[in-house]
């Protein structure tokens, strides 16, 4: 956590790297010199909280079992197909095949957990264009790790992969469809978050307050059929909602200086206003796997596609998707073939396990801190428009091993929150000559452990446009 960090990018790109940092830094406190052509806000002392440090006992990288992620996914590629209307009934090929290793991997980590999982098997009937609008059955895992928290547990953070593949025609459930990348790398990560966080004994992590999901989910290439069954299903077993961290398309980074940092989508919302819960999320999980790990983008998706997240954002929760930071689409959704030289398909050979641990890493990171988090605030709102100081206010339920509430502000053109103050619980907060109108403010709780919610943004007042009512 750095205060100053964003305060730090208000310098041009080209002069931080000829200013060693101390001295851009003080620069930046001693206050002369370029964002001075504007008043002080606040005009005298910036409030300087102590801030308690994260949760200690990450999960290293070298706790990430490459191997193991190596072996899931050359038995998902040896099914063939996994395609979500191809056999589920064949032990061999097809959609039942992924099933069963999954199943399987899923009951070894379950048994060095001390069997602390509880895996489902959910079958379920859906259908949609891409199954000829015929009912058809398929069938998503997840594994639950109920949190230890009896208020918290009711909380669900979901990681995701999908299992489902296709090949150049997303209707062909019969010819060969290895999508080792898309998406057997993200049933990977899924499956490596299971086995990092339910470990039992000396190398375990937990226990966490917050329930954990680690899913593999079907029906993605046949219109996201497997996401809205598991958002349907979180939703009837009576969970709230904290993040859905969806890995699609998370194992290769072929340009040269790989590893690079994974891409993380977000959605800004209906209103544009870059605060939607989804951009919140993705923001908590750059703060917590860092800025050197994560690339943040600001949009939905990639140009003209989708993902498993999207059935989460549209309905108004907070979903994120990992995605490698070059595709190479000679690779995705491609018929295994060679023309005039060129290999097309989405094969073993071209994944980077170094980078894909990094990613199995990252999410494993923020599904802990984020589990270990007191309940985020609640009904926040901004007040003293019109008068000198910026008023918060907002409720959060009784928790005892919460340490407080960070205020958080940024600039209404900067991407990441700074902490303004860090108040002991307190459900109301005054910034003394501080406009509302020139910033951006939320408010973030955070545990005695040091394990900080994710961010909830006061509603800004900002107006629709003329006729958008
Ligand atoms: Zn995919």
């Amino acid at each position: 956590m750095n205060a100053f960090r964003a305060g730090n990018r208000q310098f041009p790109h080209a002069l931080t790297l000829q200013i060693p940092l101390v001295a851009a830094l003080a620069c930046f406190l001693s206050a002369p010199g370029l964002a001075q052509s504007d008043p002080a806000e606040p005009p005298q002392a910036h409030p300087a909280p102590k801030l308690l440090a994260r949760p200690g006992r990450p999960v290293a990288r070298q706790e990430v079992d490459e191997k193991s992620m190596r072996a899931l996914i050359e038995q998902l590629v040896a099914c063939g197909t996994r395609h979500s209307l191809s056999s589920w009934g064949d032990p061999a090929r097809g959609a039942g095949c992924a099933r069963d290793h999954i199943l399987a991997r899923l009951q070894e980590i379950n048994k060095q957990s001390g069997e602390k999982l509880k895996i489902v098997n959910d079958k379920f009937e859906t259908t949609g264009p891409r199954t000829g609008n015929k009912p058809v059955p398929m069938e998503n895992i997840y594994a639950v790790l109920a949190g230890s928290d009896p208020a918290l547990a009711k909380t669900v953070f979901i990681v995701s992969g999908h299992f489902d593949s296709r090949n150049s025609d997303p209707l062909d459930p019969t010819m060969d469809a290895p999508g080792a990348d898309d998406d057997a790398s993200g049933v990977a990560v899924s499956m490596e978050c299971a086995r990092l966080l339910s470990r039992a004994g000396a190398a375990g992590h937990g226990p966490y307050r917050a329930t954990l999901l680690f899913a593999a989910i079907s029906g993605e290439e046949q219109g996201l059929l497997g996401s809205s069954r598991m958002l349907e299903w979180v939703q009837q077993q009576g969970y709230t909602i904290g993040g859905m961290l969806d890995n699609d398309i998370v194992g290769s980074d072929p340009a040269a200086g790989a590893p690079h940092r994974v891409r993380l989508f977000s959605g800004s919302g209906e209103m544009d206003d870059s605060d939607s819960p989804s951009r919140e999320l993705a923001r908590a999980i750059e703060e917590i796997a860092g800025e050197t790990n994560i690339r943040m983008i600001f949009n939905v998706d990639r140009l003209g596609r989708g993902g498993d997240h999207y059935v989460f954002y549209k309905a108004g929760q907070p979903g994120v998707r990992f995605t490698e930071p070059l595709e190479d689409y000679r690779h995705q959704h491609q018929t295994l073939r060679t023309e005039n030289g060129v290999e097309y398909g989405d094969q073993m050979k071209y994944l980077n396990f170094t980078f894909m641990g990094n990613v199995a890493r990252d999410n494993a990171e923020a599904l802990r801190q984020l589990s270990l988090a007191p309940a985020p605030p609640s009904q926040l709102k901004l007040s003293g428009g019109v008068t000198p100081d910026a008023k918060l206010d907002w409720t959060a339920p009784e928790d005892p091993e919460r340490a407080g509430f960070e205020i958080l502000w940024r600039e209404t053109t900067s991407p990441r929150w700074r902490v303004y103050d860090f108040p002991a619980a307190t459900a109301e907060f005054v910034l003394k000559s501080v406009s509302t109108d020139n910033h951006f403010f939320a408010v973030r709780s955070v545990g005695k452990n040091g394990a900080r919610s994710v961010a909830v943004p006061t509603d800004t007042g900002r107006r629709l446009p003329p006729g958008r009512q």
